[in-house]
Formats: structure tokens, C-alpha cells, sequence
């Protein structure tokens, strides 16, 4: 009855250390793909899942069984008392359960719900050189279909809008560029002064529209480069701009408040949704993340691979296993 979720526990000495784990595990396996998905609507989801165990929803008993009767009680009774290192897998447990529940009240008014979604290493796949990325024809084709029938299809990436829209390739989708930046109501004027101050540096820039990239990777002398670079950044920050050096990089970007979370914010306020999900793989996706505490339905998902952050999965609803379990979770929206 439990066959997919029973299919990994043999190999859990520990099941609240491996609740992030447990929760990936399922899309590792990828599943009961869409088989049911009339059924998957709301309770009747919750329930239907239970029933066969489902690519989602780890339940009660399910959890009962691997932890012993007595544990799962014990957890229960902790459940008040936040920050107890005990409680961790109850408190994961539960912003699983939230997370689920909020996934049924999206599900339930797809009209009035956004899914918004990172680009790199969530719908695309990560690849050793970033032009080489794509987003496969199998999930663009999951998207159309969500575009069809959400509020809002969106994809907030930290690439320049133009190549993030080219890379997502859905017609209907709102595709947000720069981290954010793009949706700064000062962003036109901050564009003008990046390319005022790109002018006056005679330097191979990688112009990304909000921001410019000095590379210096490849320069003959590095030092010599990044000496120059350094006065550069500093004729930057008296223009206004903010200047910071990465790896054999130099950024210059406008001195803005802007990330994944206040462009998600904005993309809910412009529609008036208070619904949605966002799936993000790395650090700058947190800040979306907590953007969605605000909301009457918030899910978050985590995109897992061996790079994940270990904050992102931490406060993750839901965990899928790479861009794949990714797509098998879009399929049941
Ligand atoms: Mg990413």
C-alpha cells in the first residue's frame, strides 16, 4: 500500500535525521505520474494520496510507522515548544503538512493562484557553461498547460529578462530578469546611468542591462587587472553604483533593494493573488521564500541536488529531487 514510500526505509537508522531525505525520496522515484490527477483535488487529493501513496504526501501514519508509535507522540506533545533540537522533525513535519495544504487551496482556484519559479538549476537543468542551458520541451509543455489555467505563470531568474524569456521559451509567462532588479520602479533610470558609466571605462564588459560584469579570468595579469578593476569599482561607487568583486569578477549593479522577494511581492500585489508557489535551488531564493509568509497560501518548494544550500531545504514545505521532480510536481497542479 505504502510501496513507494516503503521502498527506501529500510536503509533509515534515523527517521527524524533523515527527514530531508524522506521527503526527496519519493520524487527520486518519480512515480505516480498523473494517473489520478482527477482525483487530486483538494481532500479528495489527501485522501487519495493516502490511499496509495502518492509522490507527495508523506502522512501521519506513514510517519508513525518509521519513527515507533512512541516517538511520533513525543513529537506531538514538543509540538509547542519551538527550538527544542527534538522538535526539528515534527516542526519540518508540519511546514510539510502546511505546505501541502496549501498546495490543495492553490489547486482548488488555479485562477486565483501564481507558481513562480526559478530558471537555472530548477527548470533548467545546471550545465558546466551557462549558455548551454536549457529548459527541456517536456517541461515547457507542462508549463503551457499551467499557464492555460494559473493567475500567473512566472519565472524569476538572476539573468538579464531577454535571455531568461529566450532560455523559459513559454509564450504567457512572465519572465522577471535581474534577481528583481527589472521591476525597481527606478530601474529605467538606473539602466541609462550603468551605460553612462559603461562609456567611460575602456574594459570587455559583459552588459547584462542592471548590471555590468568586468570579467578577469582569462587577463594576462590578473593583479594588474584587478588593481585597474579596483579603481574602476571605485570611480562606480562615486557615481552611485553599487560595486562588488566575485569570483575574477567585478559587478557594478544600482544601489537598490530589489530581490526574488520583493519581485515576488510585486508580481502578487500588481495581480491582487494571495496564493502561490514559488521553487527555487539556491541562496538568492530565499528572499522569495520569505516573501510567501505573507500570503493566505504560501508553498515553498526546494529544488535538491548536492549543491542545495542547507537553509533552502530547512525552510522548504516540500523538497523534489533536481529540475525532474520538479516537472512530476508541476504535473499535479
Ligand atoms: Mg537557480
Amino acid at each position: 500500500m505504502h510501496a513507494l514510500l516503503d521502498g527506501g526505509a529500510g536503509d533509515r537508522a534515523d527517521a527524524r535525521g533523515q527527514t530531508d531525505e524522506r521527503r526527496v525520496a519519493p520524487f527520486d522515484v518519480a512515480v505516480e505520474p498523473v494517473a489520478n490527477r482527477a482525483g487530486e483535488r483538494g481532500d479528495a487529493d489527501r485522501a487519495q494520496r493516502r490511499g496509495h501513496g502518492g509522490p507527495l504526501l508523506e502522512t501521519r501514519e506513514q510517519e508513525q510507522e518509521r519513527n515507533g508509535d512512541q516517538s511520533a507522540a513525543d513529537a506531538e506533545e514538543g509540538a509547542e515548544e519551538p527550538g527544542d533540537d527534538a522538535d526539528d522533525g515534527e516542526s519540518k513535519h508540519r511546514s510539510y503538512r502546511m505546505g501541502m495544504d496549501a498546495l490543495a487551496r492553490l489547486r482548488a482556484a488555479p485562477d486565483r493562484a501564481a507558481i513562480l519559479l526559478d530558471v537555472d538549476g530548477t527548470l533548467a537543468p545546471i550545465v558546466a557553461r551557462p549558455e548551454d542551458a536549457a529548459v527541456p520541451e517536456e517541461t515547457r509543455a507542462v508549463l503551457r498547460d499551467l499557464v492555460a489555467r494559473y493567475a500567473l505563470v512566472a519565472a524569476i531568474t538572476g539573468r538579464p529578462g531577454a535571455i531568461g524569456r529566450e532560455l523559459v521559451g513559454v509564450e504567457g509567462m512572465e519572465i522577471v530578469g535581474s534577481h528583481g532588479l527589472e521591476l525597481a520602479p527606478e530601474a529605467d533610470e538606473w539602466r541609462a546611468r550603468l551605460q553612462e558609466f559603461r562609456a567611460t571605462v575602456d574594459w570587455p564588459v559583459e552588459d547584462k542591462g542592471l548590471g555590468l560584469s568586468y570579467h578577469y579570468r582569462t587577463h594576462e595579469d590578473p593583479a594588474r587587472a584587478r588593481a585597474e578593476l579596483e579603481q574602476i569599482a571605485e570611480r562606480a561607487r562615486s557615481a552611485g553604483l553599487r560595486a562588488r568583486f566575485g569570483r575574477m569578477v567585478l559587478e557594478l549593479l544600482p544601489p537598490l533593494d530589489a530581490h526574488k522577494g520583493t519581485a515576488v511581492r510585486a508580481l502578487l500585489e500588481d495581480r491582487g493573488l494571495t496564493r502561490a508557489l514559488f521553487a527555487g535551488d539556491d541562496t538568492t531564493d530565499l528572499d522569495a521564500f520569505a516573501a510567501l509568509a505573507e500570503l493566505d497560501a504560501g508553498v515553498k518548494v526546494a529544488v535538491a541536488s548536492e549543491e542545495a544550500p542547507p537553509e533552502l531545504l530547512a525552510r522548504a514545505d516540500l523538497v523534489v529531487a533536481g529540475p525532474e521532480g520538479l516537472v512530476e510536481l508541476l504535473r499535479t497542479l
